[in-house]
């Protein structure tokens, strides 16, 4: 049976990725050999990471003066790599979730941070407003979708100091304007390729402002001068990506992506607010379209489990809520399919009927 997965990361990728990405671990580029035993340094491998590069370029409409590079060591590497390479003094954050936490824990070890507003209060279901980001700190960072909580920062902040966004699990779900942002990164293993490889796009003037001696392996300019092939790089994700990003462009670019998403997001939140058993868990302006987080009305609760063994038995899978959040989670990202909504839409209604 077809199974439509919902799981919040890894992920879906789309079928062009997953053949292209097999049909490579049998031959690679007419090699007559798997990309799992070629050198990064073969000029057929090269040829893919300078594509891949080129092409996010390309997707994001990066200006001049930005760098991409791909690392390993996941987006939580970049926690304490943004503030090794960027923090001399002090620098702001967004507390707007786990993954936000996580990357104040961090920075604390490399200065002082100053946290300028939170949404922990009512456990991460809003965005926080009407902040004010002070202007003598070395960056802002924001974490633009938060995967756990589904909330979602979806426009490009306007500040005076350098902002940082982890983008982790919205990249590539709408166009950017790539100049307000000093440092985008994010883990490859929702919208790009399996888990192994972290983007990382970075202006190169923000870099070379501390004092501190910095670990190779943890300056982003020893990556960026060696065209992350410092040390081997995680190939086979970095292929995938390339699959996914020449699909992201066949597709008619970020902009289809972001029109689709926003459809399949769209008639989902509308079935969970019309339906009778669910509730959204986030409020409406905040509502993310990559993580769609929903529970049972309290007087349904007790039907939680026999909802999600409902939906196992349509193929629906990875529904599940994080623990931190509970009820369902169903996660849309890019290589989602509209049929795929649908199924879970009907099955939610189908349910609905039954009680
Ligand atoms: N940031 C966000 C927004 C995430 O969703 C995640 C993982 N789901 C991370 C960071 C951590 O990523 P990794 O597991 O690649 O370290």
């Amino acid at each position: 049976m077809k199974k439509h997965n919902f799981y919040a990361g890894p992920s879906i990728l789309s079928e062009f990725t997953i053949k292209n990405t097999a049909a490579a671990v049998e031959n690679f580029a007419d090699m007559g050999l798997s990309i799992l035993e070629v050198s990064h340094r073969s000029k057929e491998f090269v040829a893919v990471m300078d594509e891949a590069r080129a092409l996010i370029k390309e997707l994001l409409d990066l200006p001049a003066g930005y760098e991409v590079v791909f690392l390993g060591g996941g987006a939580s590497m970049q926690f304490c790599m943004v503030p090794y390479n960027l923090l001399s003094k002090k620098a702001a954050y967004l507390d707007t979730g786990t993954w936000a936490s996580k990357a104040i824990k961090e920075a604390k070890l490399f200065g002082e941070v100053d946290v300028v507003a939170s949404s922990k209060d009512k456990n991460y279901t809003y965005i926080p407003k009407g902040y004010t980001v002070p202007e003598d700190v070395d960056y802002f960072h924001i974490t633009t979708n938060n995967t756990i909580y589904g909330t979602e920062i979806r426009e490009d902040l306007d500040v005076k100091a350098r902002l940082v966004a982890d983008m982790s699990s919205d990249i590539f779900s709408r166009p950017i304007d790539a100049s307000k942002y000093d440092l985008i990164y994010a883990g490859a293993q929702k919208n790009l390729a399996p888990a192994g490889v972290t983007l990382v796009i970075v202006r190169t003037d923000a870099l070379g402002h501390v004092d501190r001696p910095i670990p190779t392996m943890l300056n982003y300019k020893t990556h960026i001068e060696k065209d992350s092939m410092f040390n081997t790089p995680p190939v086979l994700p970095i292929y995938s990506a390339l699959q996914t990003l020449k699909w992201y462009k066949a597709q008619g670019g970020i902009a289809a992506m972001e029109k689709k998403d926003k459809e399949n997001a769209a008639i989902l939140y509308d079935e969970i607010d019309r339906n009778k058993l669910f509730r959204g868990t986030v409020v409406p302006e905040d509502r993310s379209i990559m993580n769609v987080c929903f529970v049972m009305n309290d007087e349904y609760k007790e039907l939680e489990g026999e909802f999600n063994t409902f939906a196992a038995s349509k193929g629906i899978v990875g529904i599940k809520g994080h623990r931190s959040v509970g009820g369902f989670r169903a996660s849309l990202y890019n290589a989602m399919p509209k049929s795929s909504v649908e199924v879970l839409i009907d099955a939610m209604k189908e349910f609905e009927k039954q009680h």
